[in-house]
This record gives structure tokens, C-alpha cells and sequence, in this order.
């Protein structure tokens, strides 16, 4: 799995690196420790959590060496991240059986919404669903192409709407299709325009809004797409986001292409929010349902 070897060991190098560079646990190990984790995405808040619970399991151990302590720091991410997310559940929701399912994408332009679609299009495509999809992103020239042309390379259909359509008027279009002709499961792409919060927040619940006339259960998922090499503007956009529409899970793109993938830490821990797929490229076969603790020990390896 290359691509998400490339952001573990990004990250792990890191730390290795740092843990090497010091002999012994002093404040300056600790200053830097902290410099290490902010600078890997974890957040602010995170790295002076985890370096002052170090420092007194380093004072109760009485650990000298940095090589010592890896195993310390190791135990407290995972502590911590399992900690941040006790009740959290991150499997996929769906309709009860017979009922079409709604999933909706959020997030801003070239996150890689739409190309998180087609991964999924494909992948339940191939587990025997049938799947629909709807480019109710009618803002951004060329989105409702980008989405026909993920419909055709999955042999998914997609509906679609004249440019500049009513994003709304698309996706009741869609779910009546889903419903009338027992779809499995309806994605649906929207457009995300930050510029302006109290738009996209009529936006996103007049979209519900109509999805629910039909189905009352839709949604069962929103799903909120984040650039992973965007570190802390990723975390921004989730606070937004989180704020404008009912998020259920996050998608976190381009993992393959970053040394820093702390910030998985920093958006469970500020958030709250699961997340529950990871992108590692552009093809189809590119997503992997994400497991935590995995991750965490994987990081380590
Ligand atoms: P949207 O505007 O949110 O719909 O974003 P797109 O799906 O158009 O993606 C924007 C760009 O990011 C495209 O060039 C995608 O191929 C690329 N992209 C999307 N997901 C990933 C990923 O997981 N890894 C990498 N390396 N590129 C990605």
C-alpha cells in the first residue's frame, strides 16, 4: 500500500528523526518534541496535550533516553485518539433494505469531491449495487462533465441538469429516479462556495430539504471531503462546514501526497467528526476505508 506508506513514513520519519537527534530528556526535548508534532499537522492544542502528559510519564518512569520514551509517545497518540473518539461510529449508514440511500458530498472546489465519487461509484458498483449519481454542482464550469465522465468510466448513470441549473431541481430530479426506478444508492456532488457561509448554508438545507420530500429518512450520509495537504485550512473548512450542515463523516483526500498526516489528529480532536475514507491517488481503486488504530500503529511501524 504505497500510498498511504508514503504519509505514515512522511510522519514517522519525522518523529524517528527527531527522537534520534536528542540525548537527553530535557525542556528543549519537550520544545521540540511539541515543534515536531505542530509541524506534522497534529494542531496546537494536541501536541501541548500529548507533550504534557509525556512529561509526567516520563517523570513517573523516570525515562532518560529519547529512545525510551518512543514507545511512551507512541501509546499516548493512540490513548488519545481512541479517547477523543468514544462514542464515534464509523461505518456507513443506509436505508433499511428496498429504500434507495442518500449519500451527500460537501466541501470546497478541488478537494476532490467529485473524484471521491467515482472511487465509491466503482466500489459499490462492483459489490453489486445499483448506483446513481447527481451533479448537482451546476456552479463550477465543468464539474457536471468531470462527474458523466466518472459515470461512464464506472458504468454508473449520472443526473444532470442545463449549466447553471438549480442545484435542487437536479437532486429532486435524482432521488425521484432513485426512488421510482429502486436505485440502492444515490450520491449526490455539490458545489462549495466558501466566499459566502449563509448561501451555502440555505444551499445545503434547501438540498435536504428536497431530498427529504421524498425520502424522509435522506441523507444518511454527509459526507465532508478535506485536502490533506491543506493541513490547518483543511481544519478550517471542517469547522465550517460543521457549523453550515449535519456532517456525519469526513473524507480526507490526497493522503498519498503528504508528509503530513497528523492532521487525521487535529480534526478528531478539534472536530469530533470520524473519519471514515481516505484518498491515497486519482484512480478508482485509490480509497480505503479508514481504520484508526491502524493508522496510529502503522504511523510507528
Ligand atoms: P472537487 O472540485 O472537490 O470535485 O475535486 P476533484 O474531484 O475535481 O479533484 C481535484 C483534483 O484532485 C483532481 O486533479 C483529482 O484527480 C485530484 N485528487 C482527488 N483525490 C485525490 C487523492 O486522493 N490523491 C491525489 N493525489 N489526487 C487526488
Amino acid at each position: 500500500d504505497q500510498g498511504l506508506e508514503k504519509s505514515r513514513s512522511g510522519f514517522a520519519d519525522r518523529l524517528n528523526r527527531f527522537l534520534a537527534n536528542f540525548r537527553t530528556v530535557d525542556e528543549e526535548f519537550f520544545e521540540n518534541l511539541e515543534d515536531t508534532l505542530i509541524s506534522s499537522d497534529v494542531g496546537f492544542d494536541l501536541a501541548l496535550r500529548i507533550s504534557n502528559e509525556l512529561r509526567e510519564e516520563v517523570r513517573l518512569k523516570n525515562a532518560k533516553k529519547p529512545s525510551d520514551i518512543r514507545q511512551v509517545i507512541i501509546e499516548k497518540m493512540v490513548d488519545l485518539y481512541e479517547a477523543d473518539g468514544v462514542d464515534e461510529d464509523i461505518s456507513m449508514h443506509w436505508a433499511p433494505e428496498g429504500q434507495p440511500t442518500v449519500f451527500l458530498f460537501v466541501g470546497v472546489n478541488g478537494v476532490g469531491k467529485t473524484t471521491t465519487i467515482g472511487k465509491m461509484a466503482e466500489r459499490y458498483r462492483k459489490e453489486g449495487k445499483k448506483v446513481l449519481l447527481a451533479a448537482a454542482d451546476t456552479f463550477r464550469a465543468g464539474a457536471t462533465q468531470q462527474l458523466q465522465e466518472w459515470g461512464s468510466r464506472t458504468q454508473v448513470p449520472v443526473v444532470a441538469g442545463p449549466e447553471k441549473a438549480d442545484p435542487a431541481s437536479v437532486v429532486y430530479e435524482a432521488v425521484e429516479k432513485a426512488k421510482n426506478e429502486n436505485y440502492d444508492l444515490l450520491m449526490v456532488d455539490t458545489a462549495g462556495r466558501l466566499q459566502n457561509n449563509v448561501n451555502l448554508m440555505q444551499e445545503l438545507a434547501k438540498m435536504k430539504r428536497v431530498i427529504q420530500r421524498v425520502l424522509p429518512e435522506a441523507p444518511q450520509e454527509v459526507l465532508l471531503v478535506l485536502d490533506a495537504t491543506t493541513g490547518q485550512n483543511a481544519l478550517q473548512q471542517a469547522k465550517l462546514f460543521k457549523d453550515s450542515t449535519d456532517v456525519t463523516g469526513i473524507v480526507l483526500t490526497k493522503m498519498d501526497g503528504t508528509a503530513k498526516g497528523g492532521i487525521i489528529f487535529a480534526i478528531r480532536s478539534a472536530m469530533h467528526l470520524p473519519v471514515k475514507w481516505i484518498g491515497l491517488g486519482e484512480k478508482a481503486s485509490d480509497l480505503r476505508v479508514f481504520k484508526p488504530e491502524e493508522f496510529v500503529y502503522g504511523l510507528f511501524k
